[in-house]
C-alpha cells in the first residue's frame, strides 16, 4: 500500500469538497494521513470526537476527502480527536493538541488560509498529542 502525501492535489480536492481552506480542514487531512501510517490500512470507519459545530466540523470534510468510503460519525465532546478503525477492527486514535485548537479557534477569519498552511507545514509532533 502506497503512502499518501499531503499534495497540492489532495488539498485542492479538499477545498473543492468543503468550499474553503482553513486549519480544521487541513487538520482532518493530516489526521487521516497519520491514521493510514498507524493502521497500515485504509480505515472503514471514523469516530470524530469534537463539538458539533463549525469550524470543528470542517475536520470531518478533511477526513472524507482522504477516505471517500469511510463512514464519519461525530460524537459530541470537547477537543478534537478521531478514532479510525480498519476492516480487521484495528484502531488508531489521533488527538489534536488542545493549545493548537484554542489558537486556531481564536484566529480571525482573514488569517484562516495562513493558519491552514501552517498546519500543512507542521510536524506530527507539533499537531498531535
Ligand atoms: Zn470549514
Amino acid at each position: 500500500m502506497g503512502c499518501i502525501v499531503l499534495s497540492d492535489e489532495l488539498l485542492n480536492k479538499a477545498v473543492k469538497l468543503h468550499g474553503h481552506l482553513g486549519p480544521f480542514l487541513v487538520l482532518g487531512l493530516r489526521m487521516s494521513l497519520k491514521a493510514r501510517e498507524l493502521l497500515g490500512d485504509k480505515p472503514e470507519k471514523c469516530v470524530l470526537e469534537t463539538l458539533n459545530c463549525k469550524p470543528y466540523l470542517c475536520t470531518a470534510d478533511g477526513i472524507r476527502t482522504v477516505y471517500e468510503e469511510c463512514t464519519v460519525e461525530v460524537q459530541k465532546r470537547d477537543g478534537l480527536a478521531a478514532t479510525f478503525v480498519d476492516s480487521s477492527g484495528k484502531s488508531a486514535t489521533i488527538s489534536v493538541k488542545s493549545s493548537l485548537i484554542e489558537r486556531y479557534i481564536k484566529a480571525p477569519w482573514e488569517k484562516c488560509e495562513e493558519c491552514a498552511y501552517e498546519v500543512m507545514r507542521s510536524h506530527d509532533s507539533q499537531l498531535f498529542e
